[in-house]
């Protein structure tokens, strides 16, 4: 895999949209920590509600649906890593349809910005909602291929904005010759994301709520569906040394970028039981969303292509995942703020 210092020099300016969530933070945090200066953080939502904030960074609250805000973001910037997006779990996504789509104006004002600003190479962050839901239908699943995408039925609302994205990427590039890379992200997780509020997804959703039941002394778990329903989850470190893998490779088409460890829901609980050292009695909510039945990440393209694929165990990264929410949690009881370290 190439390493990003190939392809940005410290001198570049680098724009990540969406700086202030929980991908975009991290991001930010760890070109930081490679060393670069020139950093510009953009997000809709006020600083101090964003995950991590930097001082050193230039850090812009922007929303980026209007075309001057995108504007405003890619000035004299030479890379452009876009993850900003109205998103969330399946609570969200399954419930707001409408405003995933909303988030086609970021996407195309990012894009229409950076070509006009030169922008030397335009990360889109894709996701595994672009397949089509008849071929995941069983929780047996057959791991998803890029091609998979194709023909057409993804993920209501969220899934059909991504994929309506990413071809726009793909024709920025042809008539417009703006590199773009694109990667197709299967569930992220990690410290310094949402764990409440109703965008939070599974592996942040299930700490919650056994940490909340051992807070109360209460000893259920509601879980949405029969649990029997499978997924893969891809660590943040996982994600970041795979979004910089691909943005400095020569792969033009979009890669799934996901971990292929399949567990079932209840696997997951599992896990999230045993790093809290608990059993919980289970109540399933079989009426609550709970998107395909199954889907795991087939990775062999990005293995043949950057001869890399995530391999951060679950069980390895939900600890530190517990422990972060852990202590949000306990801040908020107690008030006091904590210093993390993962
Ligand atoms: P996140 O919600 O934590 O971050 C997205 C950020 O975009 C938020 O901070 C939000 O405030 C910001 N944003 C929303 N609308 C905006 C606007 N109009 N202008 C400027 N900023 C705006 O989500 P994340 O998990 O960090 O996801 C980052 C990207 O990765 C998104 O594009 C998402 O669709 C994609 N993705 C994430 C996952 C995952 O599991 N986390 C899976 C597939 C794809």
């Amino acid at each position: 895999m190439k390493d990003i210092q190939s392809l940005v020099g410290k001198d570049d300016l680098i724009a990540v949209t969406g700086g202030g969530g929980f991908i975009g933070g991290h991001l930010v945090a760890d070109l930081r920590a490679k060393g670069y200066r020139r950093i510009r953080a953009v997000d809709i939502k006020p600083l101090n509600e964003w995950f991590q904030e930097f001082p050193d960074v230039e850090n812009l609250q922007l929303d980026l649906k209007d075309l001057g805000a995108a504007r405003r973001a890619a000035k004299d910037a030479a890379y452009v890593v876009n993850l900003a997006a109205d998103m969330g779990g399946m609570g969200f996504i399954e419930t707001h349809k409408a405003e995933c789509m909303l988030s086609v104006l970021i996407n195309t004002h990012m894009l229409m910005a950076a070509k006009d600003a030169g922008v030397k190479r335009f990360f889109y962050s894709s996701s595994a909602c672009v397949y089509a839901a008849e071929k995941q239908t069983s929780a047996a699943v057959v791991a998803l291929k890029e091609v998979d995408s194709y023909p057409a039925m993804p993920e209501d609302g969220y899934g059909w904005e991504k994929l309506f994205s990413e071809r726009m990427c793909r024709h920025f590039t042809e008539d417009f010759k703006l590199a773009t890379r694109v990667a197709r992200y299967h569930n992220v997780y990690g410290p310094f994301g949402t764990y409440d509020g109703g965008r939070e997804k599974a592996p942040a959703a299930i700490c919650r709520k056994v940490i909340t039941a051992r807070l109360k002394g209460s000893n259920e778990i509601e879980i949405w569906g029969d649990g029997e329903q499978t997924r893969s989850f891809m660590y943040i470190n996982d994600c970041l040394i795979g979004t910089l893998g691909i943005m400095a490779s020569d792969v033009i088409e979009p890669l799934n970028l996901g971990s292929d460890e399949l567990v079932t829901i209840n696997q997951l609980v599992d896990i999230v039981e045993e790093i809290a050292g608990v059993k919980l009695k289970r109540k399933y909510k079989l009426d609550a969303p709970k998107g395909v039945r199954g889907r795991n990440s087939d990775n062999s393209l990005i293995k043949a292509r950057l001869g890399w694929a995530p391999s951060i165990s679950l069980r390895t990264g939900m600890e530190t995942t517990y422990r972060w929410i852990r202590q949000q949690l306990g801040t908020q009881e107690s008030g006091r703020r904590g210093v993390f370290t993962a």
